[in-house]
């Protein structure tokens, strides 16, 4: 090779060397912006996300916490990096989430979500929502660090407390004022009829308004017992493992009397086995077959069909007649204690059975609804957790 074409021969490399060079200062400046593009995302999604977000050492010190985080626990960014985890979580919480981080540590779990307290700078608690994550190592999957979303609920919270201390309030009003009133209505009975003995043959007009009283009083009776026996039912009872098919055939057995008196035919499928305060479940049963029996139209043989499905986390009841109907305005009015859409001499009953039901169905954390339409029928929907 001559020195001119070595020559060459290196100026071509050269050129090559820097073209070379140039691409990859060009992929350097490329990833280099990508870097920061993805830093500065990743701070506007940490600063923005709408709830307090803290990165969270293996130590349990927060490592970077945003400005929501820190609003919520009144310590600033440096305070909180020297504090750990522990010393601003009330101290009821501490083992709860303790055993979960570990469980989040050992790959157990895949995230842990709990409602917990903090204790705030001033020394108050907060009430949080607070879900954690784990970031691992792609290669080793050794854990890095955890990743903390906490929203601040103190709100609903103090809204949940608020009503159920105002539901609280209202059963023992319910149940004082029922019993209360049970003593009088006790005299006016006894009372009655002492007079009614000493009226019968002597002025019949008076015997009959006599009547209507104790008829009245009766009713009332009745109607305050409902009410002693709603503000009865609470969650004391515990929660046991319940046959629903056992549950419904029972219940059959003690209906049969109407049942075969009316020509009703029930049918039922899928029935499960599930968790609930057994006797309340029982009577929720019972009170939606009779009503079905009840309501039924005219001449027409009552048909029940129960079914039950799987929606979720939650076992979907249906009870479903070919009665009268219920208009799509009362739907929700049935479920309110001593409201009724037909007439007494129609329909016997004191308008207490679907506010037991509701509240049967409520105690187990489920809902109830009808859907329905007049002179097809109506099917009685509730859940129950699984
Ligand atoms: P009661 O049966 O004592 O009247 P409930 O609380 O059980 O009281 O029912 C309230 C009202 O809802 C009933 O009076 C009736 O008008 C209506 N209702 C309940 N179940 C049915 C049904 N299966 N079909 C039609 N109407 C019903």
């Amino acid at each position: 090779m001559t020195i001119e074409k070595l020559q060459n021969k290196i100026i071509e490399i050269s050129e090559k060397l820097k073209e070379t060079e140039e691409k990859l200062n060009y992929q350097e400046e490329l990833f280099e912006t990508a870097l920061k593009e993805n830093e500065t995302r990743f701070r506007l999604t940490f600063e923005n996300v709408g709830a307090g977000m803290v990165l969270i050492g293996l130590e349990g010190n927060p490592t970077l916490t945003n400005e929501v985080f820190q609003k919520i626990l009144q310590y600033s960014n440096s305070e909180l990096s020297k504090m750990t985890f522990e010393e601003f979580t009330h101290p009821e919480d501490v083992p709860e989430e303790l055993e979960l981080f570990q469980k989040l540590l050992d790959n157990q779990i895949p995230f842990y979500r709990i409602e917990k307290r903090f204790i705030r700078k001033e020394g108050t608690d907060i009430w949080v929502d607070q879900s954690v994550s784990i970031a691992r190592d792609p290669d080793t999957q050794e854990p890095l660090y955890a990743i903390a979303i906490v929203k601040d609920i103190s709100e609903k919270k103090k809204a949940l407390q608020d009503l159920l201390k105002s539901r609280k309030n209202l059963e023992q009003f319910a149940y004082v004022a029922s019993h209360d009133l049970q003593e009088p209505l006790r005299t006016i009975t006894s009372f009655t009829s002492l007079l009614q003995k000493k009226l019968t043959g002597v002025n019949e007009e008076a015997d009959q308004y006599l009547t209507f009283i104790t008829e009245a009083s009766l009713r009332m009776k009745e109607l305050i017992n409902g009410l002693l026996d709603l503000s009865r039912i609470n969650k004391t009872q515990k929660l046991e493992s319940t046959n629903s098919e056992e549950v419904v055939n029972s219940v059959i057995k003690d209906l049969d009397a109407v049942i075969v008196k009316t020509n009703t035919q029930i049918t039922t499928k899928n029935l499960p086995s599930l968790f609930t305060h057994k006797t309340q479940f029982r009577q929720l049963i019972q009170n939606l077959i009779s009503n079905g029996i009840k309501f039924s139209k005219k001449g027409i043989s009552p048909t029940i069909s129960i079914d039950v499905i799987k929606k979720g986390k939650y076992w979907q009841f249906s009870i479903t007649d070919n009665g009268i109907g219920i208009e799509d305005k009362f739907k929700e009015k049935i479920f309110v204690i001593f409201q009724r859409l037909n007439s007494r001499s129609e329909y016997e009953g004191s308008g207490i059975g679907l506010a037991h039901c509701k509240k049967i169905v409520e105690i187990h954390g489920g809902d109830i609804w009808v859907e329905s339409k007049i002179d097809e029928g109506s099917t009685f929907y509730f859940t129950i957790p699984a």
